[in-house]
């Protein structure tokens, strides 16, 4: 299974990742997690990536998908995977719709998270993440109308986009995101 989760900053898309992940035996592949490490660890991909998540830019399309090329080497991570905060503009998810064709594994779905943005305010500006000041915020969100709608446009039109309503409880959440995939959330569900 290869999913595409997607959602603004402060939709809960880390947290109904790692649910996913867990619950599927799914590879979570998040890329701002991945570029957070670098910078950490000061390695080169760190200090290129670096002065964008600072400010709260994407990271240019062609190194993302370079730190994403990489990982699909990996034949288990392309048979069961879950990006999360990538694909994030349409020319990435053009590009990763060929990347993923040339090895024979196409998407299943593309899932996108639905939260208004006077929630995501409230809930970013109380997450305290380095990253999460009153500027940074607002940037990420008009990025996000700019360059990730066109994207999940993209995705309807190819046919596997499923919004999903996550306002509410995480487990309720949780729940609409599986019954967007056509699985149950309870492991004991399966056959
Ligand atoms: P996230 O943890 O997904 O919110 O990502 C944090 C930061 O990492 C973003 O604000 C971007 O600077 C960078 N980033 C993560 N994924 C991507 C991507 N697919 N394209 C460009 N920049 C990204």
């Amino acid at each position: 299974m290869r999913i595409v989760f997607i959602g603004p900053p402060g939709a809960g898309k880390g947290t109904q990742a790692v649910r996913l992940a867990e619950r599927f035996g799914l590879f979570h592949l998040s890329t701002g997690e991945v570029l957070r490490q670098a910078r950490a660890a000061g390695d080169e991909i760190g200090k290129l990536a670096g002065s964008y998540l600072d400010q709260g830019h994407l990271v240019p399309d062609d190194f993302v998908l370079r730190v994403v090329s990489e990982r699909l080497e990996d034949r288990e991570c392309l048979a069961e995977c879950l990006f999360d905060g990538f694909p994030r503009t349409l020319r990435q998810a053009e590009k990763f719709d060929q990347l993923l064709a040339e090895r024979g594994a196409p998407l299943q779905a593309a899932v996108e998270l639905i939260v208004p943005e006077e929630e995501l305010i409230r809930r970013l500006s109380s997450r305290g993440r380095a990253d999460d000041t009153a500027e940074t915020i607002r940037e990420r969100l008009r990025l996000y109308e700019e360059l990730t709608v066109p994207m999940s446009d993209y995705y309807q039109e190819t046919g596997v986009l499923q919004r999903v309503d996550a306002v509410g409880d995480p487990d309720e959440v949780f729940a609409r995101v599986c019954g967007a995939l056509g699985r149950s959330p309870d492991a004991e569900d399966d056959v």
